[in-house]
């Protein structure tokens, strides 16, 4: 059964949207997830053995480039997102409602993936000098994408405004059938929710209770206030750290309280006019994401591209984990903080997407990784 108008190129199943099914095996109850939204969260929580030998600390990565939809931590936001507007009921499935969004990649894989799940159609803006692998895959996966120049949040050319315009759009116009619906993963207050709920609590369960730090990037921020939100509560000491690339103006607001280095105001450089390799994270701004959990981050952490390739590189040589850019930012911020903890501390970060989504950017940069590459800790941390 189908509310709403349908649209002739759409799948026309029937809608079931509900999130897992309880089938018997044997003499066992078993719960059975339902479609690839029941594949979000329980992501492994893991020890980086080269990081942990080489500090003496316990460095404990959260592989949330395990979600099942997307693979990275914007599936449990994009799923978060869809619910709540569902919930509200702007999003009836297979009517040609439409979710519009501003990403620099992965928010729209999720969200894209799960739209098909579930009966909604996808437009994806996105800026054109991110790598080709995520508007490729938005395109595989049946999603609009437009990708467009790196302008000022405050242009109504960036991506996210972009994206915001379109939607209303869609629902103001006659001719388009359905609503189009903001995602607005930057204000809207589904993302932050999705770790409070999901990735906070798995990652307190997973340590038992037992953790000195969180150290994580912010793109939205929606990651680190969330999870910061659930944990501080809970273990009352736990420091949570920011991991900033270079251009970002959050590590001068968590160290400073303003946006921009005292220090060098003229000089200081915006994100979209730096171009770091990192992509993800980093903004210039502070988002309602962000703004949730911001008095509980207090400490933050820089990490040049440099340092974040070395250790994309580090990752794979000595444990085989292979990353994106995000994630070895994080490596290097949770590494550092390790070095000034001193040892026998445990650190969480988050592993967020794989490398296969960053080879013709990031780890065209890194290179091969060759089998006699002896690279020391000291090579990563001052490259
Ligand atoms: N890593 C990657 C690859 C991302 O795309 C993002 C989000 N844009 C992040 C990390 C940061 O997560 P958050 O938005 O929750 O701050």
């Amino acid at each position: 059964t189908t509310s709403g108008r349908r649209v002739s190129q759409f799948w026309r199943g029937s809608v079931h949207l509900e999130d897992h099914t309880v089938a018997r095996e044997g003499t066992t109850d078993v719960e059975i997830p339902v479609g690839i939204e029941g594949c979000i969260g329980n992501t492994p929580l893991f020890k980086i053995r080269s990081l942990s030998e080489a500090t003496g600390c316990e460095i404990l990565a959260k592989a949330e480039f395990l979600n099942g939809a997307g693979n990275s931590p914007k599936d449990r936001v994009a799923l978060s997102i869809i619910k709540a507007a569902e919930d509200e009921g702007v999003l009836r499935p297979y009517s040609g409602d439409k979710i519009y969004e501003g990403t620099v990649g992965s928010t729209g894989i999720s969200l894209a993936a799960i739209c098909r799940a579930r009966g909604y159609l996808a437009h994806i803006c996105m800026p054109d000098d991110q790598a080709k692998e995520k508007s490729d895959l938005l395109l595989k996966l049946g999603a609009e994408v437009e990708r467009v120049r790196p302008s000022p949040i405050i242009s109504e050319d960036h991506f996210v405004n972009r994206a915001r315009r379109l939607a209303a759009e869609h629902t103001a116009s006659n001719d388009i059938p359905g609503h189009g619906v903001f995602a607005d993963q930057f204000e809207n207050e589904a993302n932050w929710r999705a770790h409070f709920e999901g990735t906070g609590p798995e990652i307190y369960k997973q340590v038992g209770g037992r953790l000195d730090a969180f150290v994580a990037g912010a793109g939205t921020g929606g990651t680190i206030s969330g999870v910061a939100l659930y944990l501080k509560p809970r273990i009352p000491d736990v420091k949570v750290v920011l991991a900033d690339p270079e251009g970002s103006g959050l590590y001068n607001r968590v160290k400073y309280g303003v946006m921009f280095d005292p220090k060098e105001r003229e000089g200081t450089r915006r994100r979209h006019q730096v171009d770091t390799i990192v992509e993800g994270i980093g903004i210039n701004r502070v988002t309602n994401n962000f703004e949730a959990g911001r008095e509980l981050v207090t400490d933050a952490i820089r990490v040049t591209d440099e340092q974040a390739k070395a250790m994309a590189r580090w990752l794979v040589e000595k444990d085989g984990i292979f990353v994106g850019s995000s994630s070895a930012v994080n490596c290097v911020a949770a590494t550092k903080l390790a070095l000034e903890l001193g040892k026998g501390h445990r650190i969480v970060t988050i592993l967020c997407d794989s490398g296969t989504r960053h080879l013709s950017k990031f780890w065209d940069q890194v290179g091969a990784v060759g089998n006699d590459d002896e690279l020391s800790l000291d090579a990563v941390l001052n490259a």
